[in-house]
């Protein structure tokens, strides 16, 4: 019988049904469907899942709805600058980039730094002239552009705040968004691509492209991706502590994503979620905030997608 596991998530945050109307919540929860469609299509067919994540991240990246790839927020300067990884845990390779612009799916270009480069993290320019020796083609800033996270970024931009997309009050919604899955092999991966914070300056990078902390994956244990207070999540090395109870402590999955999200990123003062999968294909999708974009399948049983908490 065949046996996989795919999950995903489009952000945590300030996500209350009561901000929510009835159509945005079908936009999200259609958009999510389809992200996760695609991964199940390649994980059936007997694929990797390494191509299932990637998958699965470029349609949400190539989707408004969220703060990655096209949706991604403004920096301080009015750009756009994203950041993705990617890991596989067969042999723990791994690649990401950072401070990139143009490119419609950065997390096809951290796979192309796993695949094709000798390094697991190019940054800036230097990742730009990767992309360019790759052949990748750049968007016009207009492609990028969207109205609603362009009065998030005026509302903010004469100060010094910076502001987490999904963290936006009455606005709340979208956010980085991340894959993890489980192929027919038995083999782990994970993806997170984002465009980090709104107004955010001075080249700051948060957890999503570094491995370990919002991004990490490991056949022996478990594949996470993060999404949440990007500082906090690299102080906490998150996405590696996740697998490390689980080595180290002999933790089951849940109880190493719940001790990791409710109590020792929580006592740092971060907020966020993660989802995570195990090599038995086993799920767990917490979060600390109000709600998480997210979704999951498995071999022989339908898709759940949910937003809010005690879904
Ligand atoms: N973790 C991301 C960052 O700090 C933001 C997010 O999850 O939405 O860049």
């Amino acid at each position: 019988m065949k046996n996989y596991t795919i999950a995903i998530h489009g952000g945590a945050g300030t996500l209350l049904k009561e901000h929510m109307t009835e159509r945005k919540e079908e936009s999200y929860t259609e958009a999510l469907s389809q992200a996760l469609n695609h991964g199940i299509t390649i994980l059936e067919n007997g694929g990797s899942a390494v191509d299932t994540v990637a998958a699965a991240v470029s349609f949400m990246e190539d989707s408004p709805l969220f703060n990655a790839g096209k949706g991604s927020v403004f920096t301080a300067q009015g750009t756009h600058e994203m950041d993705a990884a990617i890991m596989e845990g067969k042999a723990l390779n791994a690649g990401a980039v950072s401070l990139i612009t143009g490119i419609k799916n950065p997390v096809q270009l951290a796979k192309d730094v796993m695949e094709y480069s000798e390094h697991v993290f190019l940054a800036g320019d230097g990742a730009m002239e990767f992309a360019k020796s790759r052949d990748y083609s750049l968007e016009d800033p207009d492609y990028f552009f969207d109205q609603l996270r362009h009065d998030q970024w005026q509302a903010i931009k004469d100060s010094d705040n910076f502001q987490l997309d999904h963290s936006v009050k009455k606005d709340s919604k979208f956010g980085t968004v991340g894959a993890v899955a489980m192929d027919q092999q038995g083999n782990l991966a994970a993806a997170t691509s984002t465009g980090g914070m709104t107004n955010k300056k001075w080249g700051r990078i948060g957890d999503s492209p570094m491995i370990g902390a919002g991004n990490y994956a490991n056949n022996e244990t478990c594949a996470v991706s993060c999404t949440g207070s990007g500082e906090y999540f690299i102080r906490g090395v998150v996405a590696y502590e996740v697998s490390a109870l689980m080595e180290f402590k002999n933790m089951s999955l849940e109880d190493a994503a719940n001790e990791v999200i409710h109590n020792r990123i929580k006592k740092l003062g971060g907020d966020g979620g993660l989802i995570a999968v195990d090599a038995k294909g086993n799920i767990s999708l917490p979060f600390n905030t109000a709600g998480m974009y997210r979704a999951y399948a498995k071999a022989n049983s339908p898709k759940t997608i949910s937003i809010y908490k005690d879904e």
